[in-house]
């Protein structure tokens, strides 16, 4: 049986992006993760190739930044930019692939082996609100952001993360760590890349391929 936290709710990034994005609308695989000792419950096995993915990601990463020291910049790399924001809430944790820094000016660069999708986006710009709140070297530091891909890069000007943005951004993570319980959303497309098995989310929706619906004249 899942056991709850003993230190409060802790989210990974990740888990928020699709939820800010409009990707994904079950909130309730967030606050049920956030809430639970992550190894008190099972979850579904993948078939998702991590050793394949994970060559392709470093590969791209180390490339990304030869590119950025290239242009005169000090870089930090993942292991280096782990981080945890607390707040009243629960705490954020995230590690973005790579950090450029010159001077008080820095970049936050997450790099992405698949297609482009809005939630990459959204995860660079919790990285630049997050990083200079939580991490004492990068403490007041503007930082811009950027998608890269395999051909090309999504450049996000440090303006994007606005009151807007994080008032959405907080109230996400005031909804994901209330006693309350989130939103809960099943559905095949949604439930096929969670985690949750059925014996903690009896609601997941098994993929049956799209509902036969009624037929129409038009
Ligand atoms: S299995 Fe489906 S309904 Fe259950 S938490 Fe995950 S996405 Fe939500």
């Amino acid at each position: 049986m899942a056991k709850l936290r003993r230190d409060g709710c802790y989210f990974w990034v990740t888990w928020l992006t699709r939820l800010l994005a409009g990707e994904d609308a079950c909130e309730w695989s967030a606050w049920f993760r956030g809430r639970h000792d992550s190894r008190s419950w099972d979850r579904v096995p993948g078939d998702f190739d991590q050793a394949g993915w994970q060559m392709a990601h470093t590969a791209m990463v180390n490339e990304t930044r030869e590119r950025w020291e290239g242009l005169d910049h000090k870089v930090f790399t993942e292991r280096q930019n782990g981080f945890s924001l607390r707040g009243n809430a629960g705490t954020l944790g995230g590690r973005p692939d790579l950090i450029a820094r010159t001077g008080d000016s820095g970049t936050v660069i997450d790099v992405k082996t698949g297609k482009p999708n809005p939630a990459h986006v959204v995860q660079v710009m919790i990285y630049m609100y997050a990083v200079p709140r939580a991490m004492g070297r990068h403490q007041g530091v503007v930082f811009n952001g950027q998608v890269a891909y395999g051909d090309h890069v999504v450049d996000v000007p440090a303006d994007a993360v606005d009151g807007l943005f994080v008032e959405r951004l907080s109230g996400l993570v005031s909804r994901l760590g209330s006693d309350a319980a989130a939103r809960r959303v099943p559905s095949p497309g949604e439930c096929r890349f969670c985690p949750i098995t059925a014996a903690d989310c009896p609601e997941r929706a098994e993929d049956e391929g799209p509902e036969q619906g009624l037929t129409t004249d038009f």
